[in-house]
């Protein structure tokens, strides 16, 4: 359920056993040996209620979240409301979140040529270095959470982390090139599925990433409500879990681009 538009990827049986095989066959495998656990809460594609009251809940608890953007959809209209403008991207990195890359035009990776892969990701990063103002973007998700060995291999020394969307905590051996994460979206089990993970993160540390898109009282099937975002932190902080933004996540946990 990850969308910015009409396209969803394949839900075949084949494609689902496709995309486990891909998660296993790691393109830039390290190690993650955490003393303390720590969170990552990230939104895609950035609705501008993801910059209002997503950034909005984050701010009052006073942690930083990941906001990876598909520069192509900015300004435009979506199934999950009106996307961000570039001035609230740039609004976001000024109040000290994180800005990912995340594609510029939104298409599956997982079914795209290398050269196409390139011209794009080349696009989203330099526009977000230009709206930003960084000098390098440091962190990617891919687009439906979507991927293929080679996409993970051809964009692994771009990136120092490339999150993907299949759910586990990141610990022991993971790769690099796509992380694992929870969804938090409209299914019923979805908050209390991310809210036990957190007491399994809590017993054994290691790197917790969520995501969603929309935040609002009424939100899309692939957003999140104010209320949700608020129970998982407060639970996180009651349980002295770190809450980072991507890459100084992965700083702590020692990940380095050229692994
Ligand atoms: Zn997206």
């Amino acid at each position: 359920m990850i969308a910015a538009d009409k396209y969803q990827p394949s839900r075949s049986f084949y494609a689902k056993i496709n995309r486990r095989m891909t998660q296993m066959r790691q393109a830039a495998p390290t190690r993650i040996d955490l003393d303390r656990p720590i969170l990552t809460i990230t939104f895609d594609d950035c609705p501008q209620s993801a910059f209002h009251k997503g950034a909005g809940v984050l701010d009052k608890y006073g942690v930083k979240g990941g906001f990876y953007i598909a520069t192509g959809l900015l300004g435009r209209a979506s199934c999950m409301g009106p996307m961000a403008s570039a001035a609230q991207v740039r609004e976001l990195v000024n109040r000290g979140h994180e800005v990912g890359a995340h594609s510029h035009a939104h298409f599956d990776y997982a079914c795209a040529e290398r050269e196409q892969i390139e011209a794009d990701i080349q696009t989203n990063v330099e526009r977000l270095r230009e709206i930003c103002q960084l000098e390098r973007i440091e962190s990617f998700a891919f687009p439906y959470g979507e991927t293929s060995y080679q996409a993970k291999k051809s964009l692994s020394n771009r990136f120092t982390t490339m999150r993907g969307l299949l759910p586990g905590i990141n610990r022991g051996t993971v790769d690099r090139a796509q992380l694992r994460s929870f969804e938090l979206d409209g299914l019923p089990d979805s908050v209390a599925n991310v809210l036990s993970a957190l007491d399994d993160l809590h017993r054994a540390p290691g790197w917790m990433i969520i995501f969603s898109h929309d935040v609002s009282e009424k939100p899309s099937q692939f957003g999140t409500t104010p209320q949700a975002l608020e129970e998982i932190i407060q639970k996180a902080q009651s349980l002295d879990i770190d809450i980072l933004p991507p890459a100084l996540a992965a700083r702590k946990a020692g990940l380095v681009t050229h692994a």
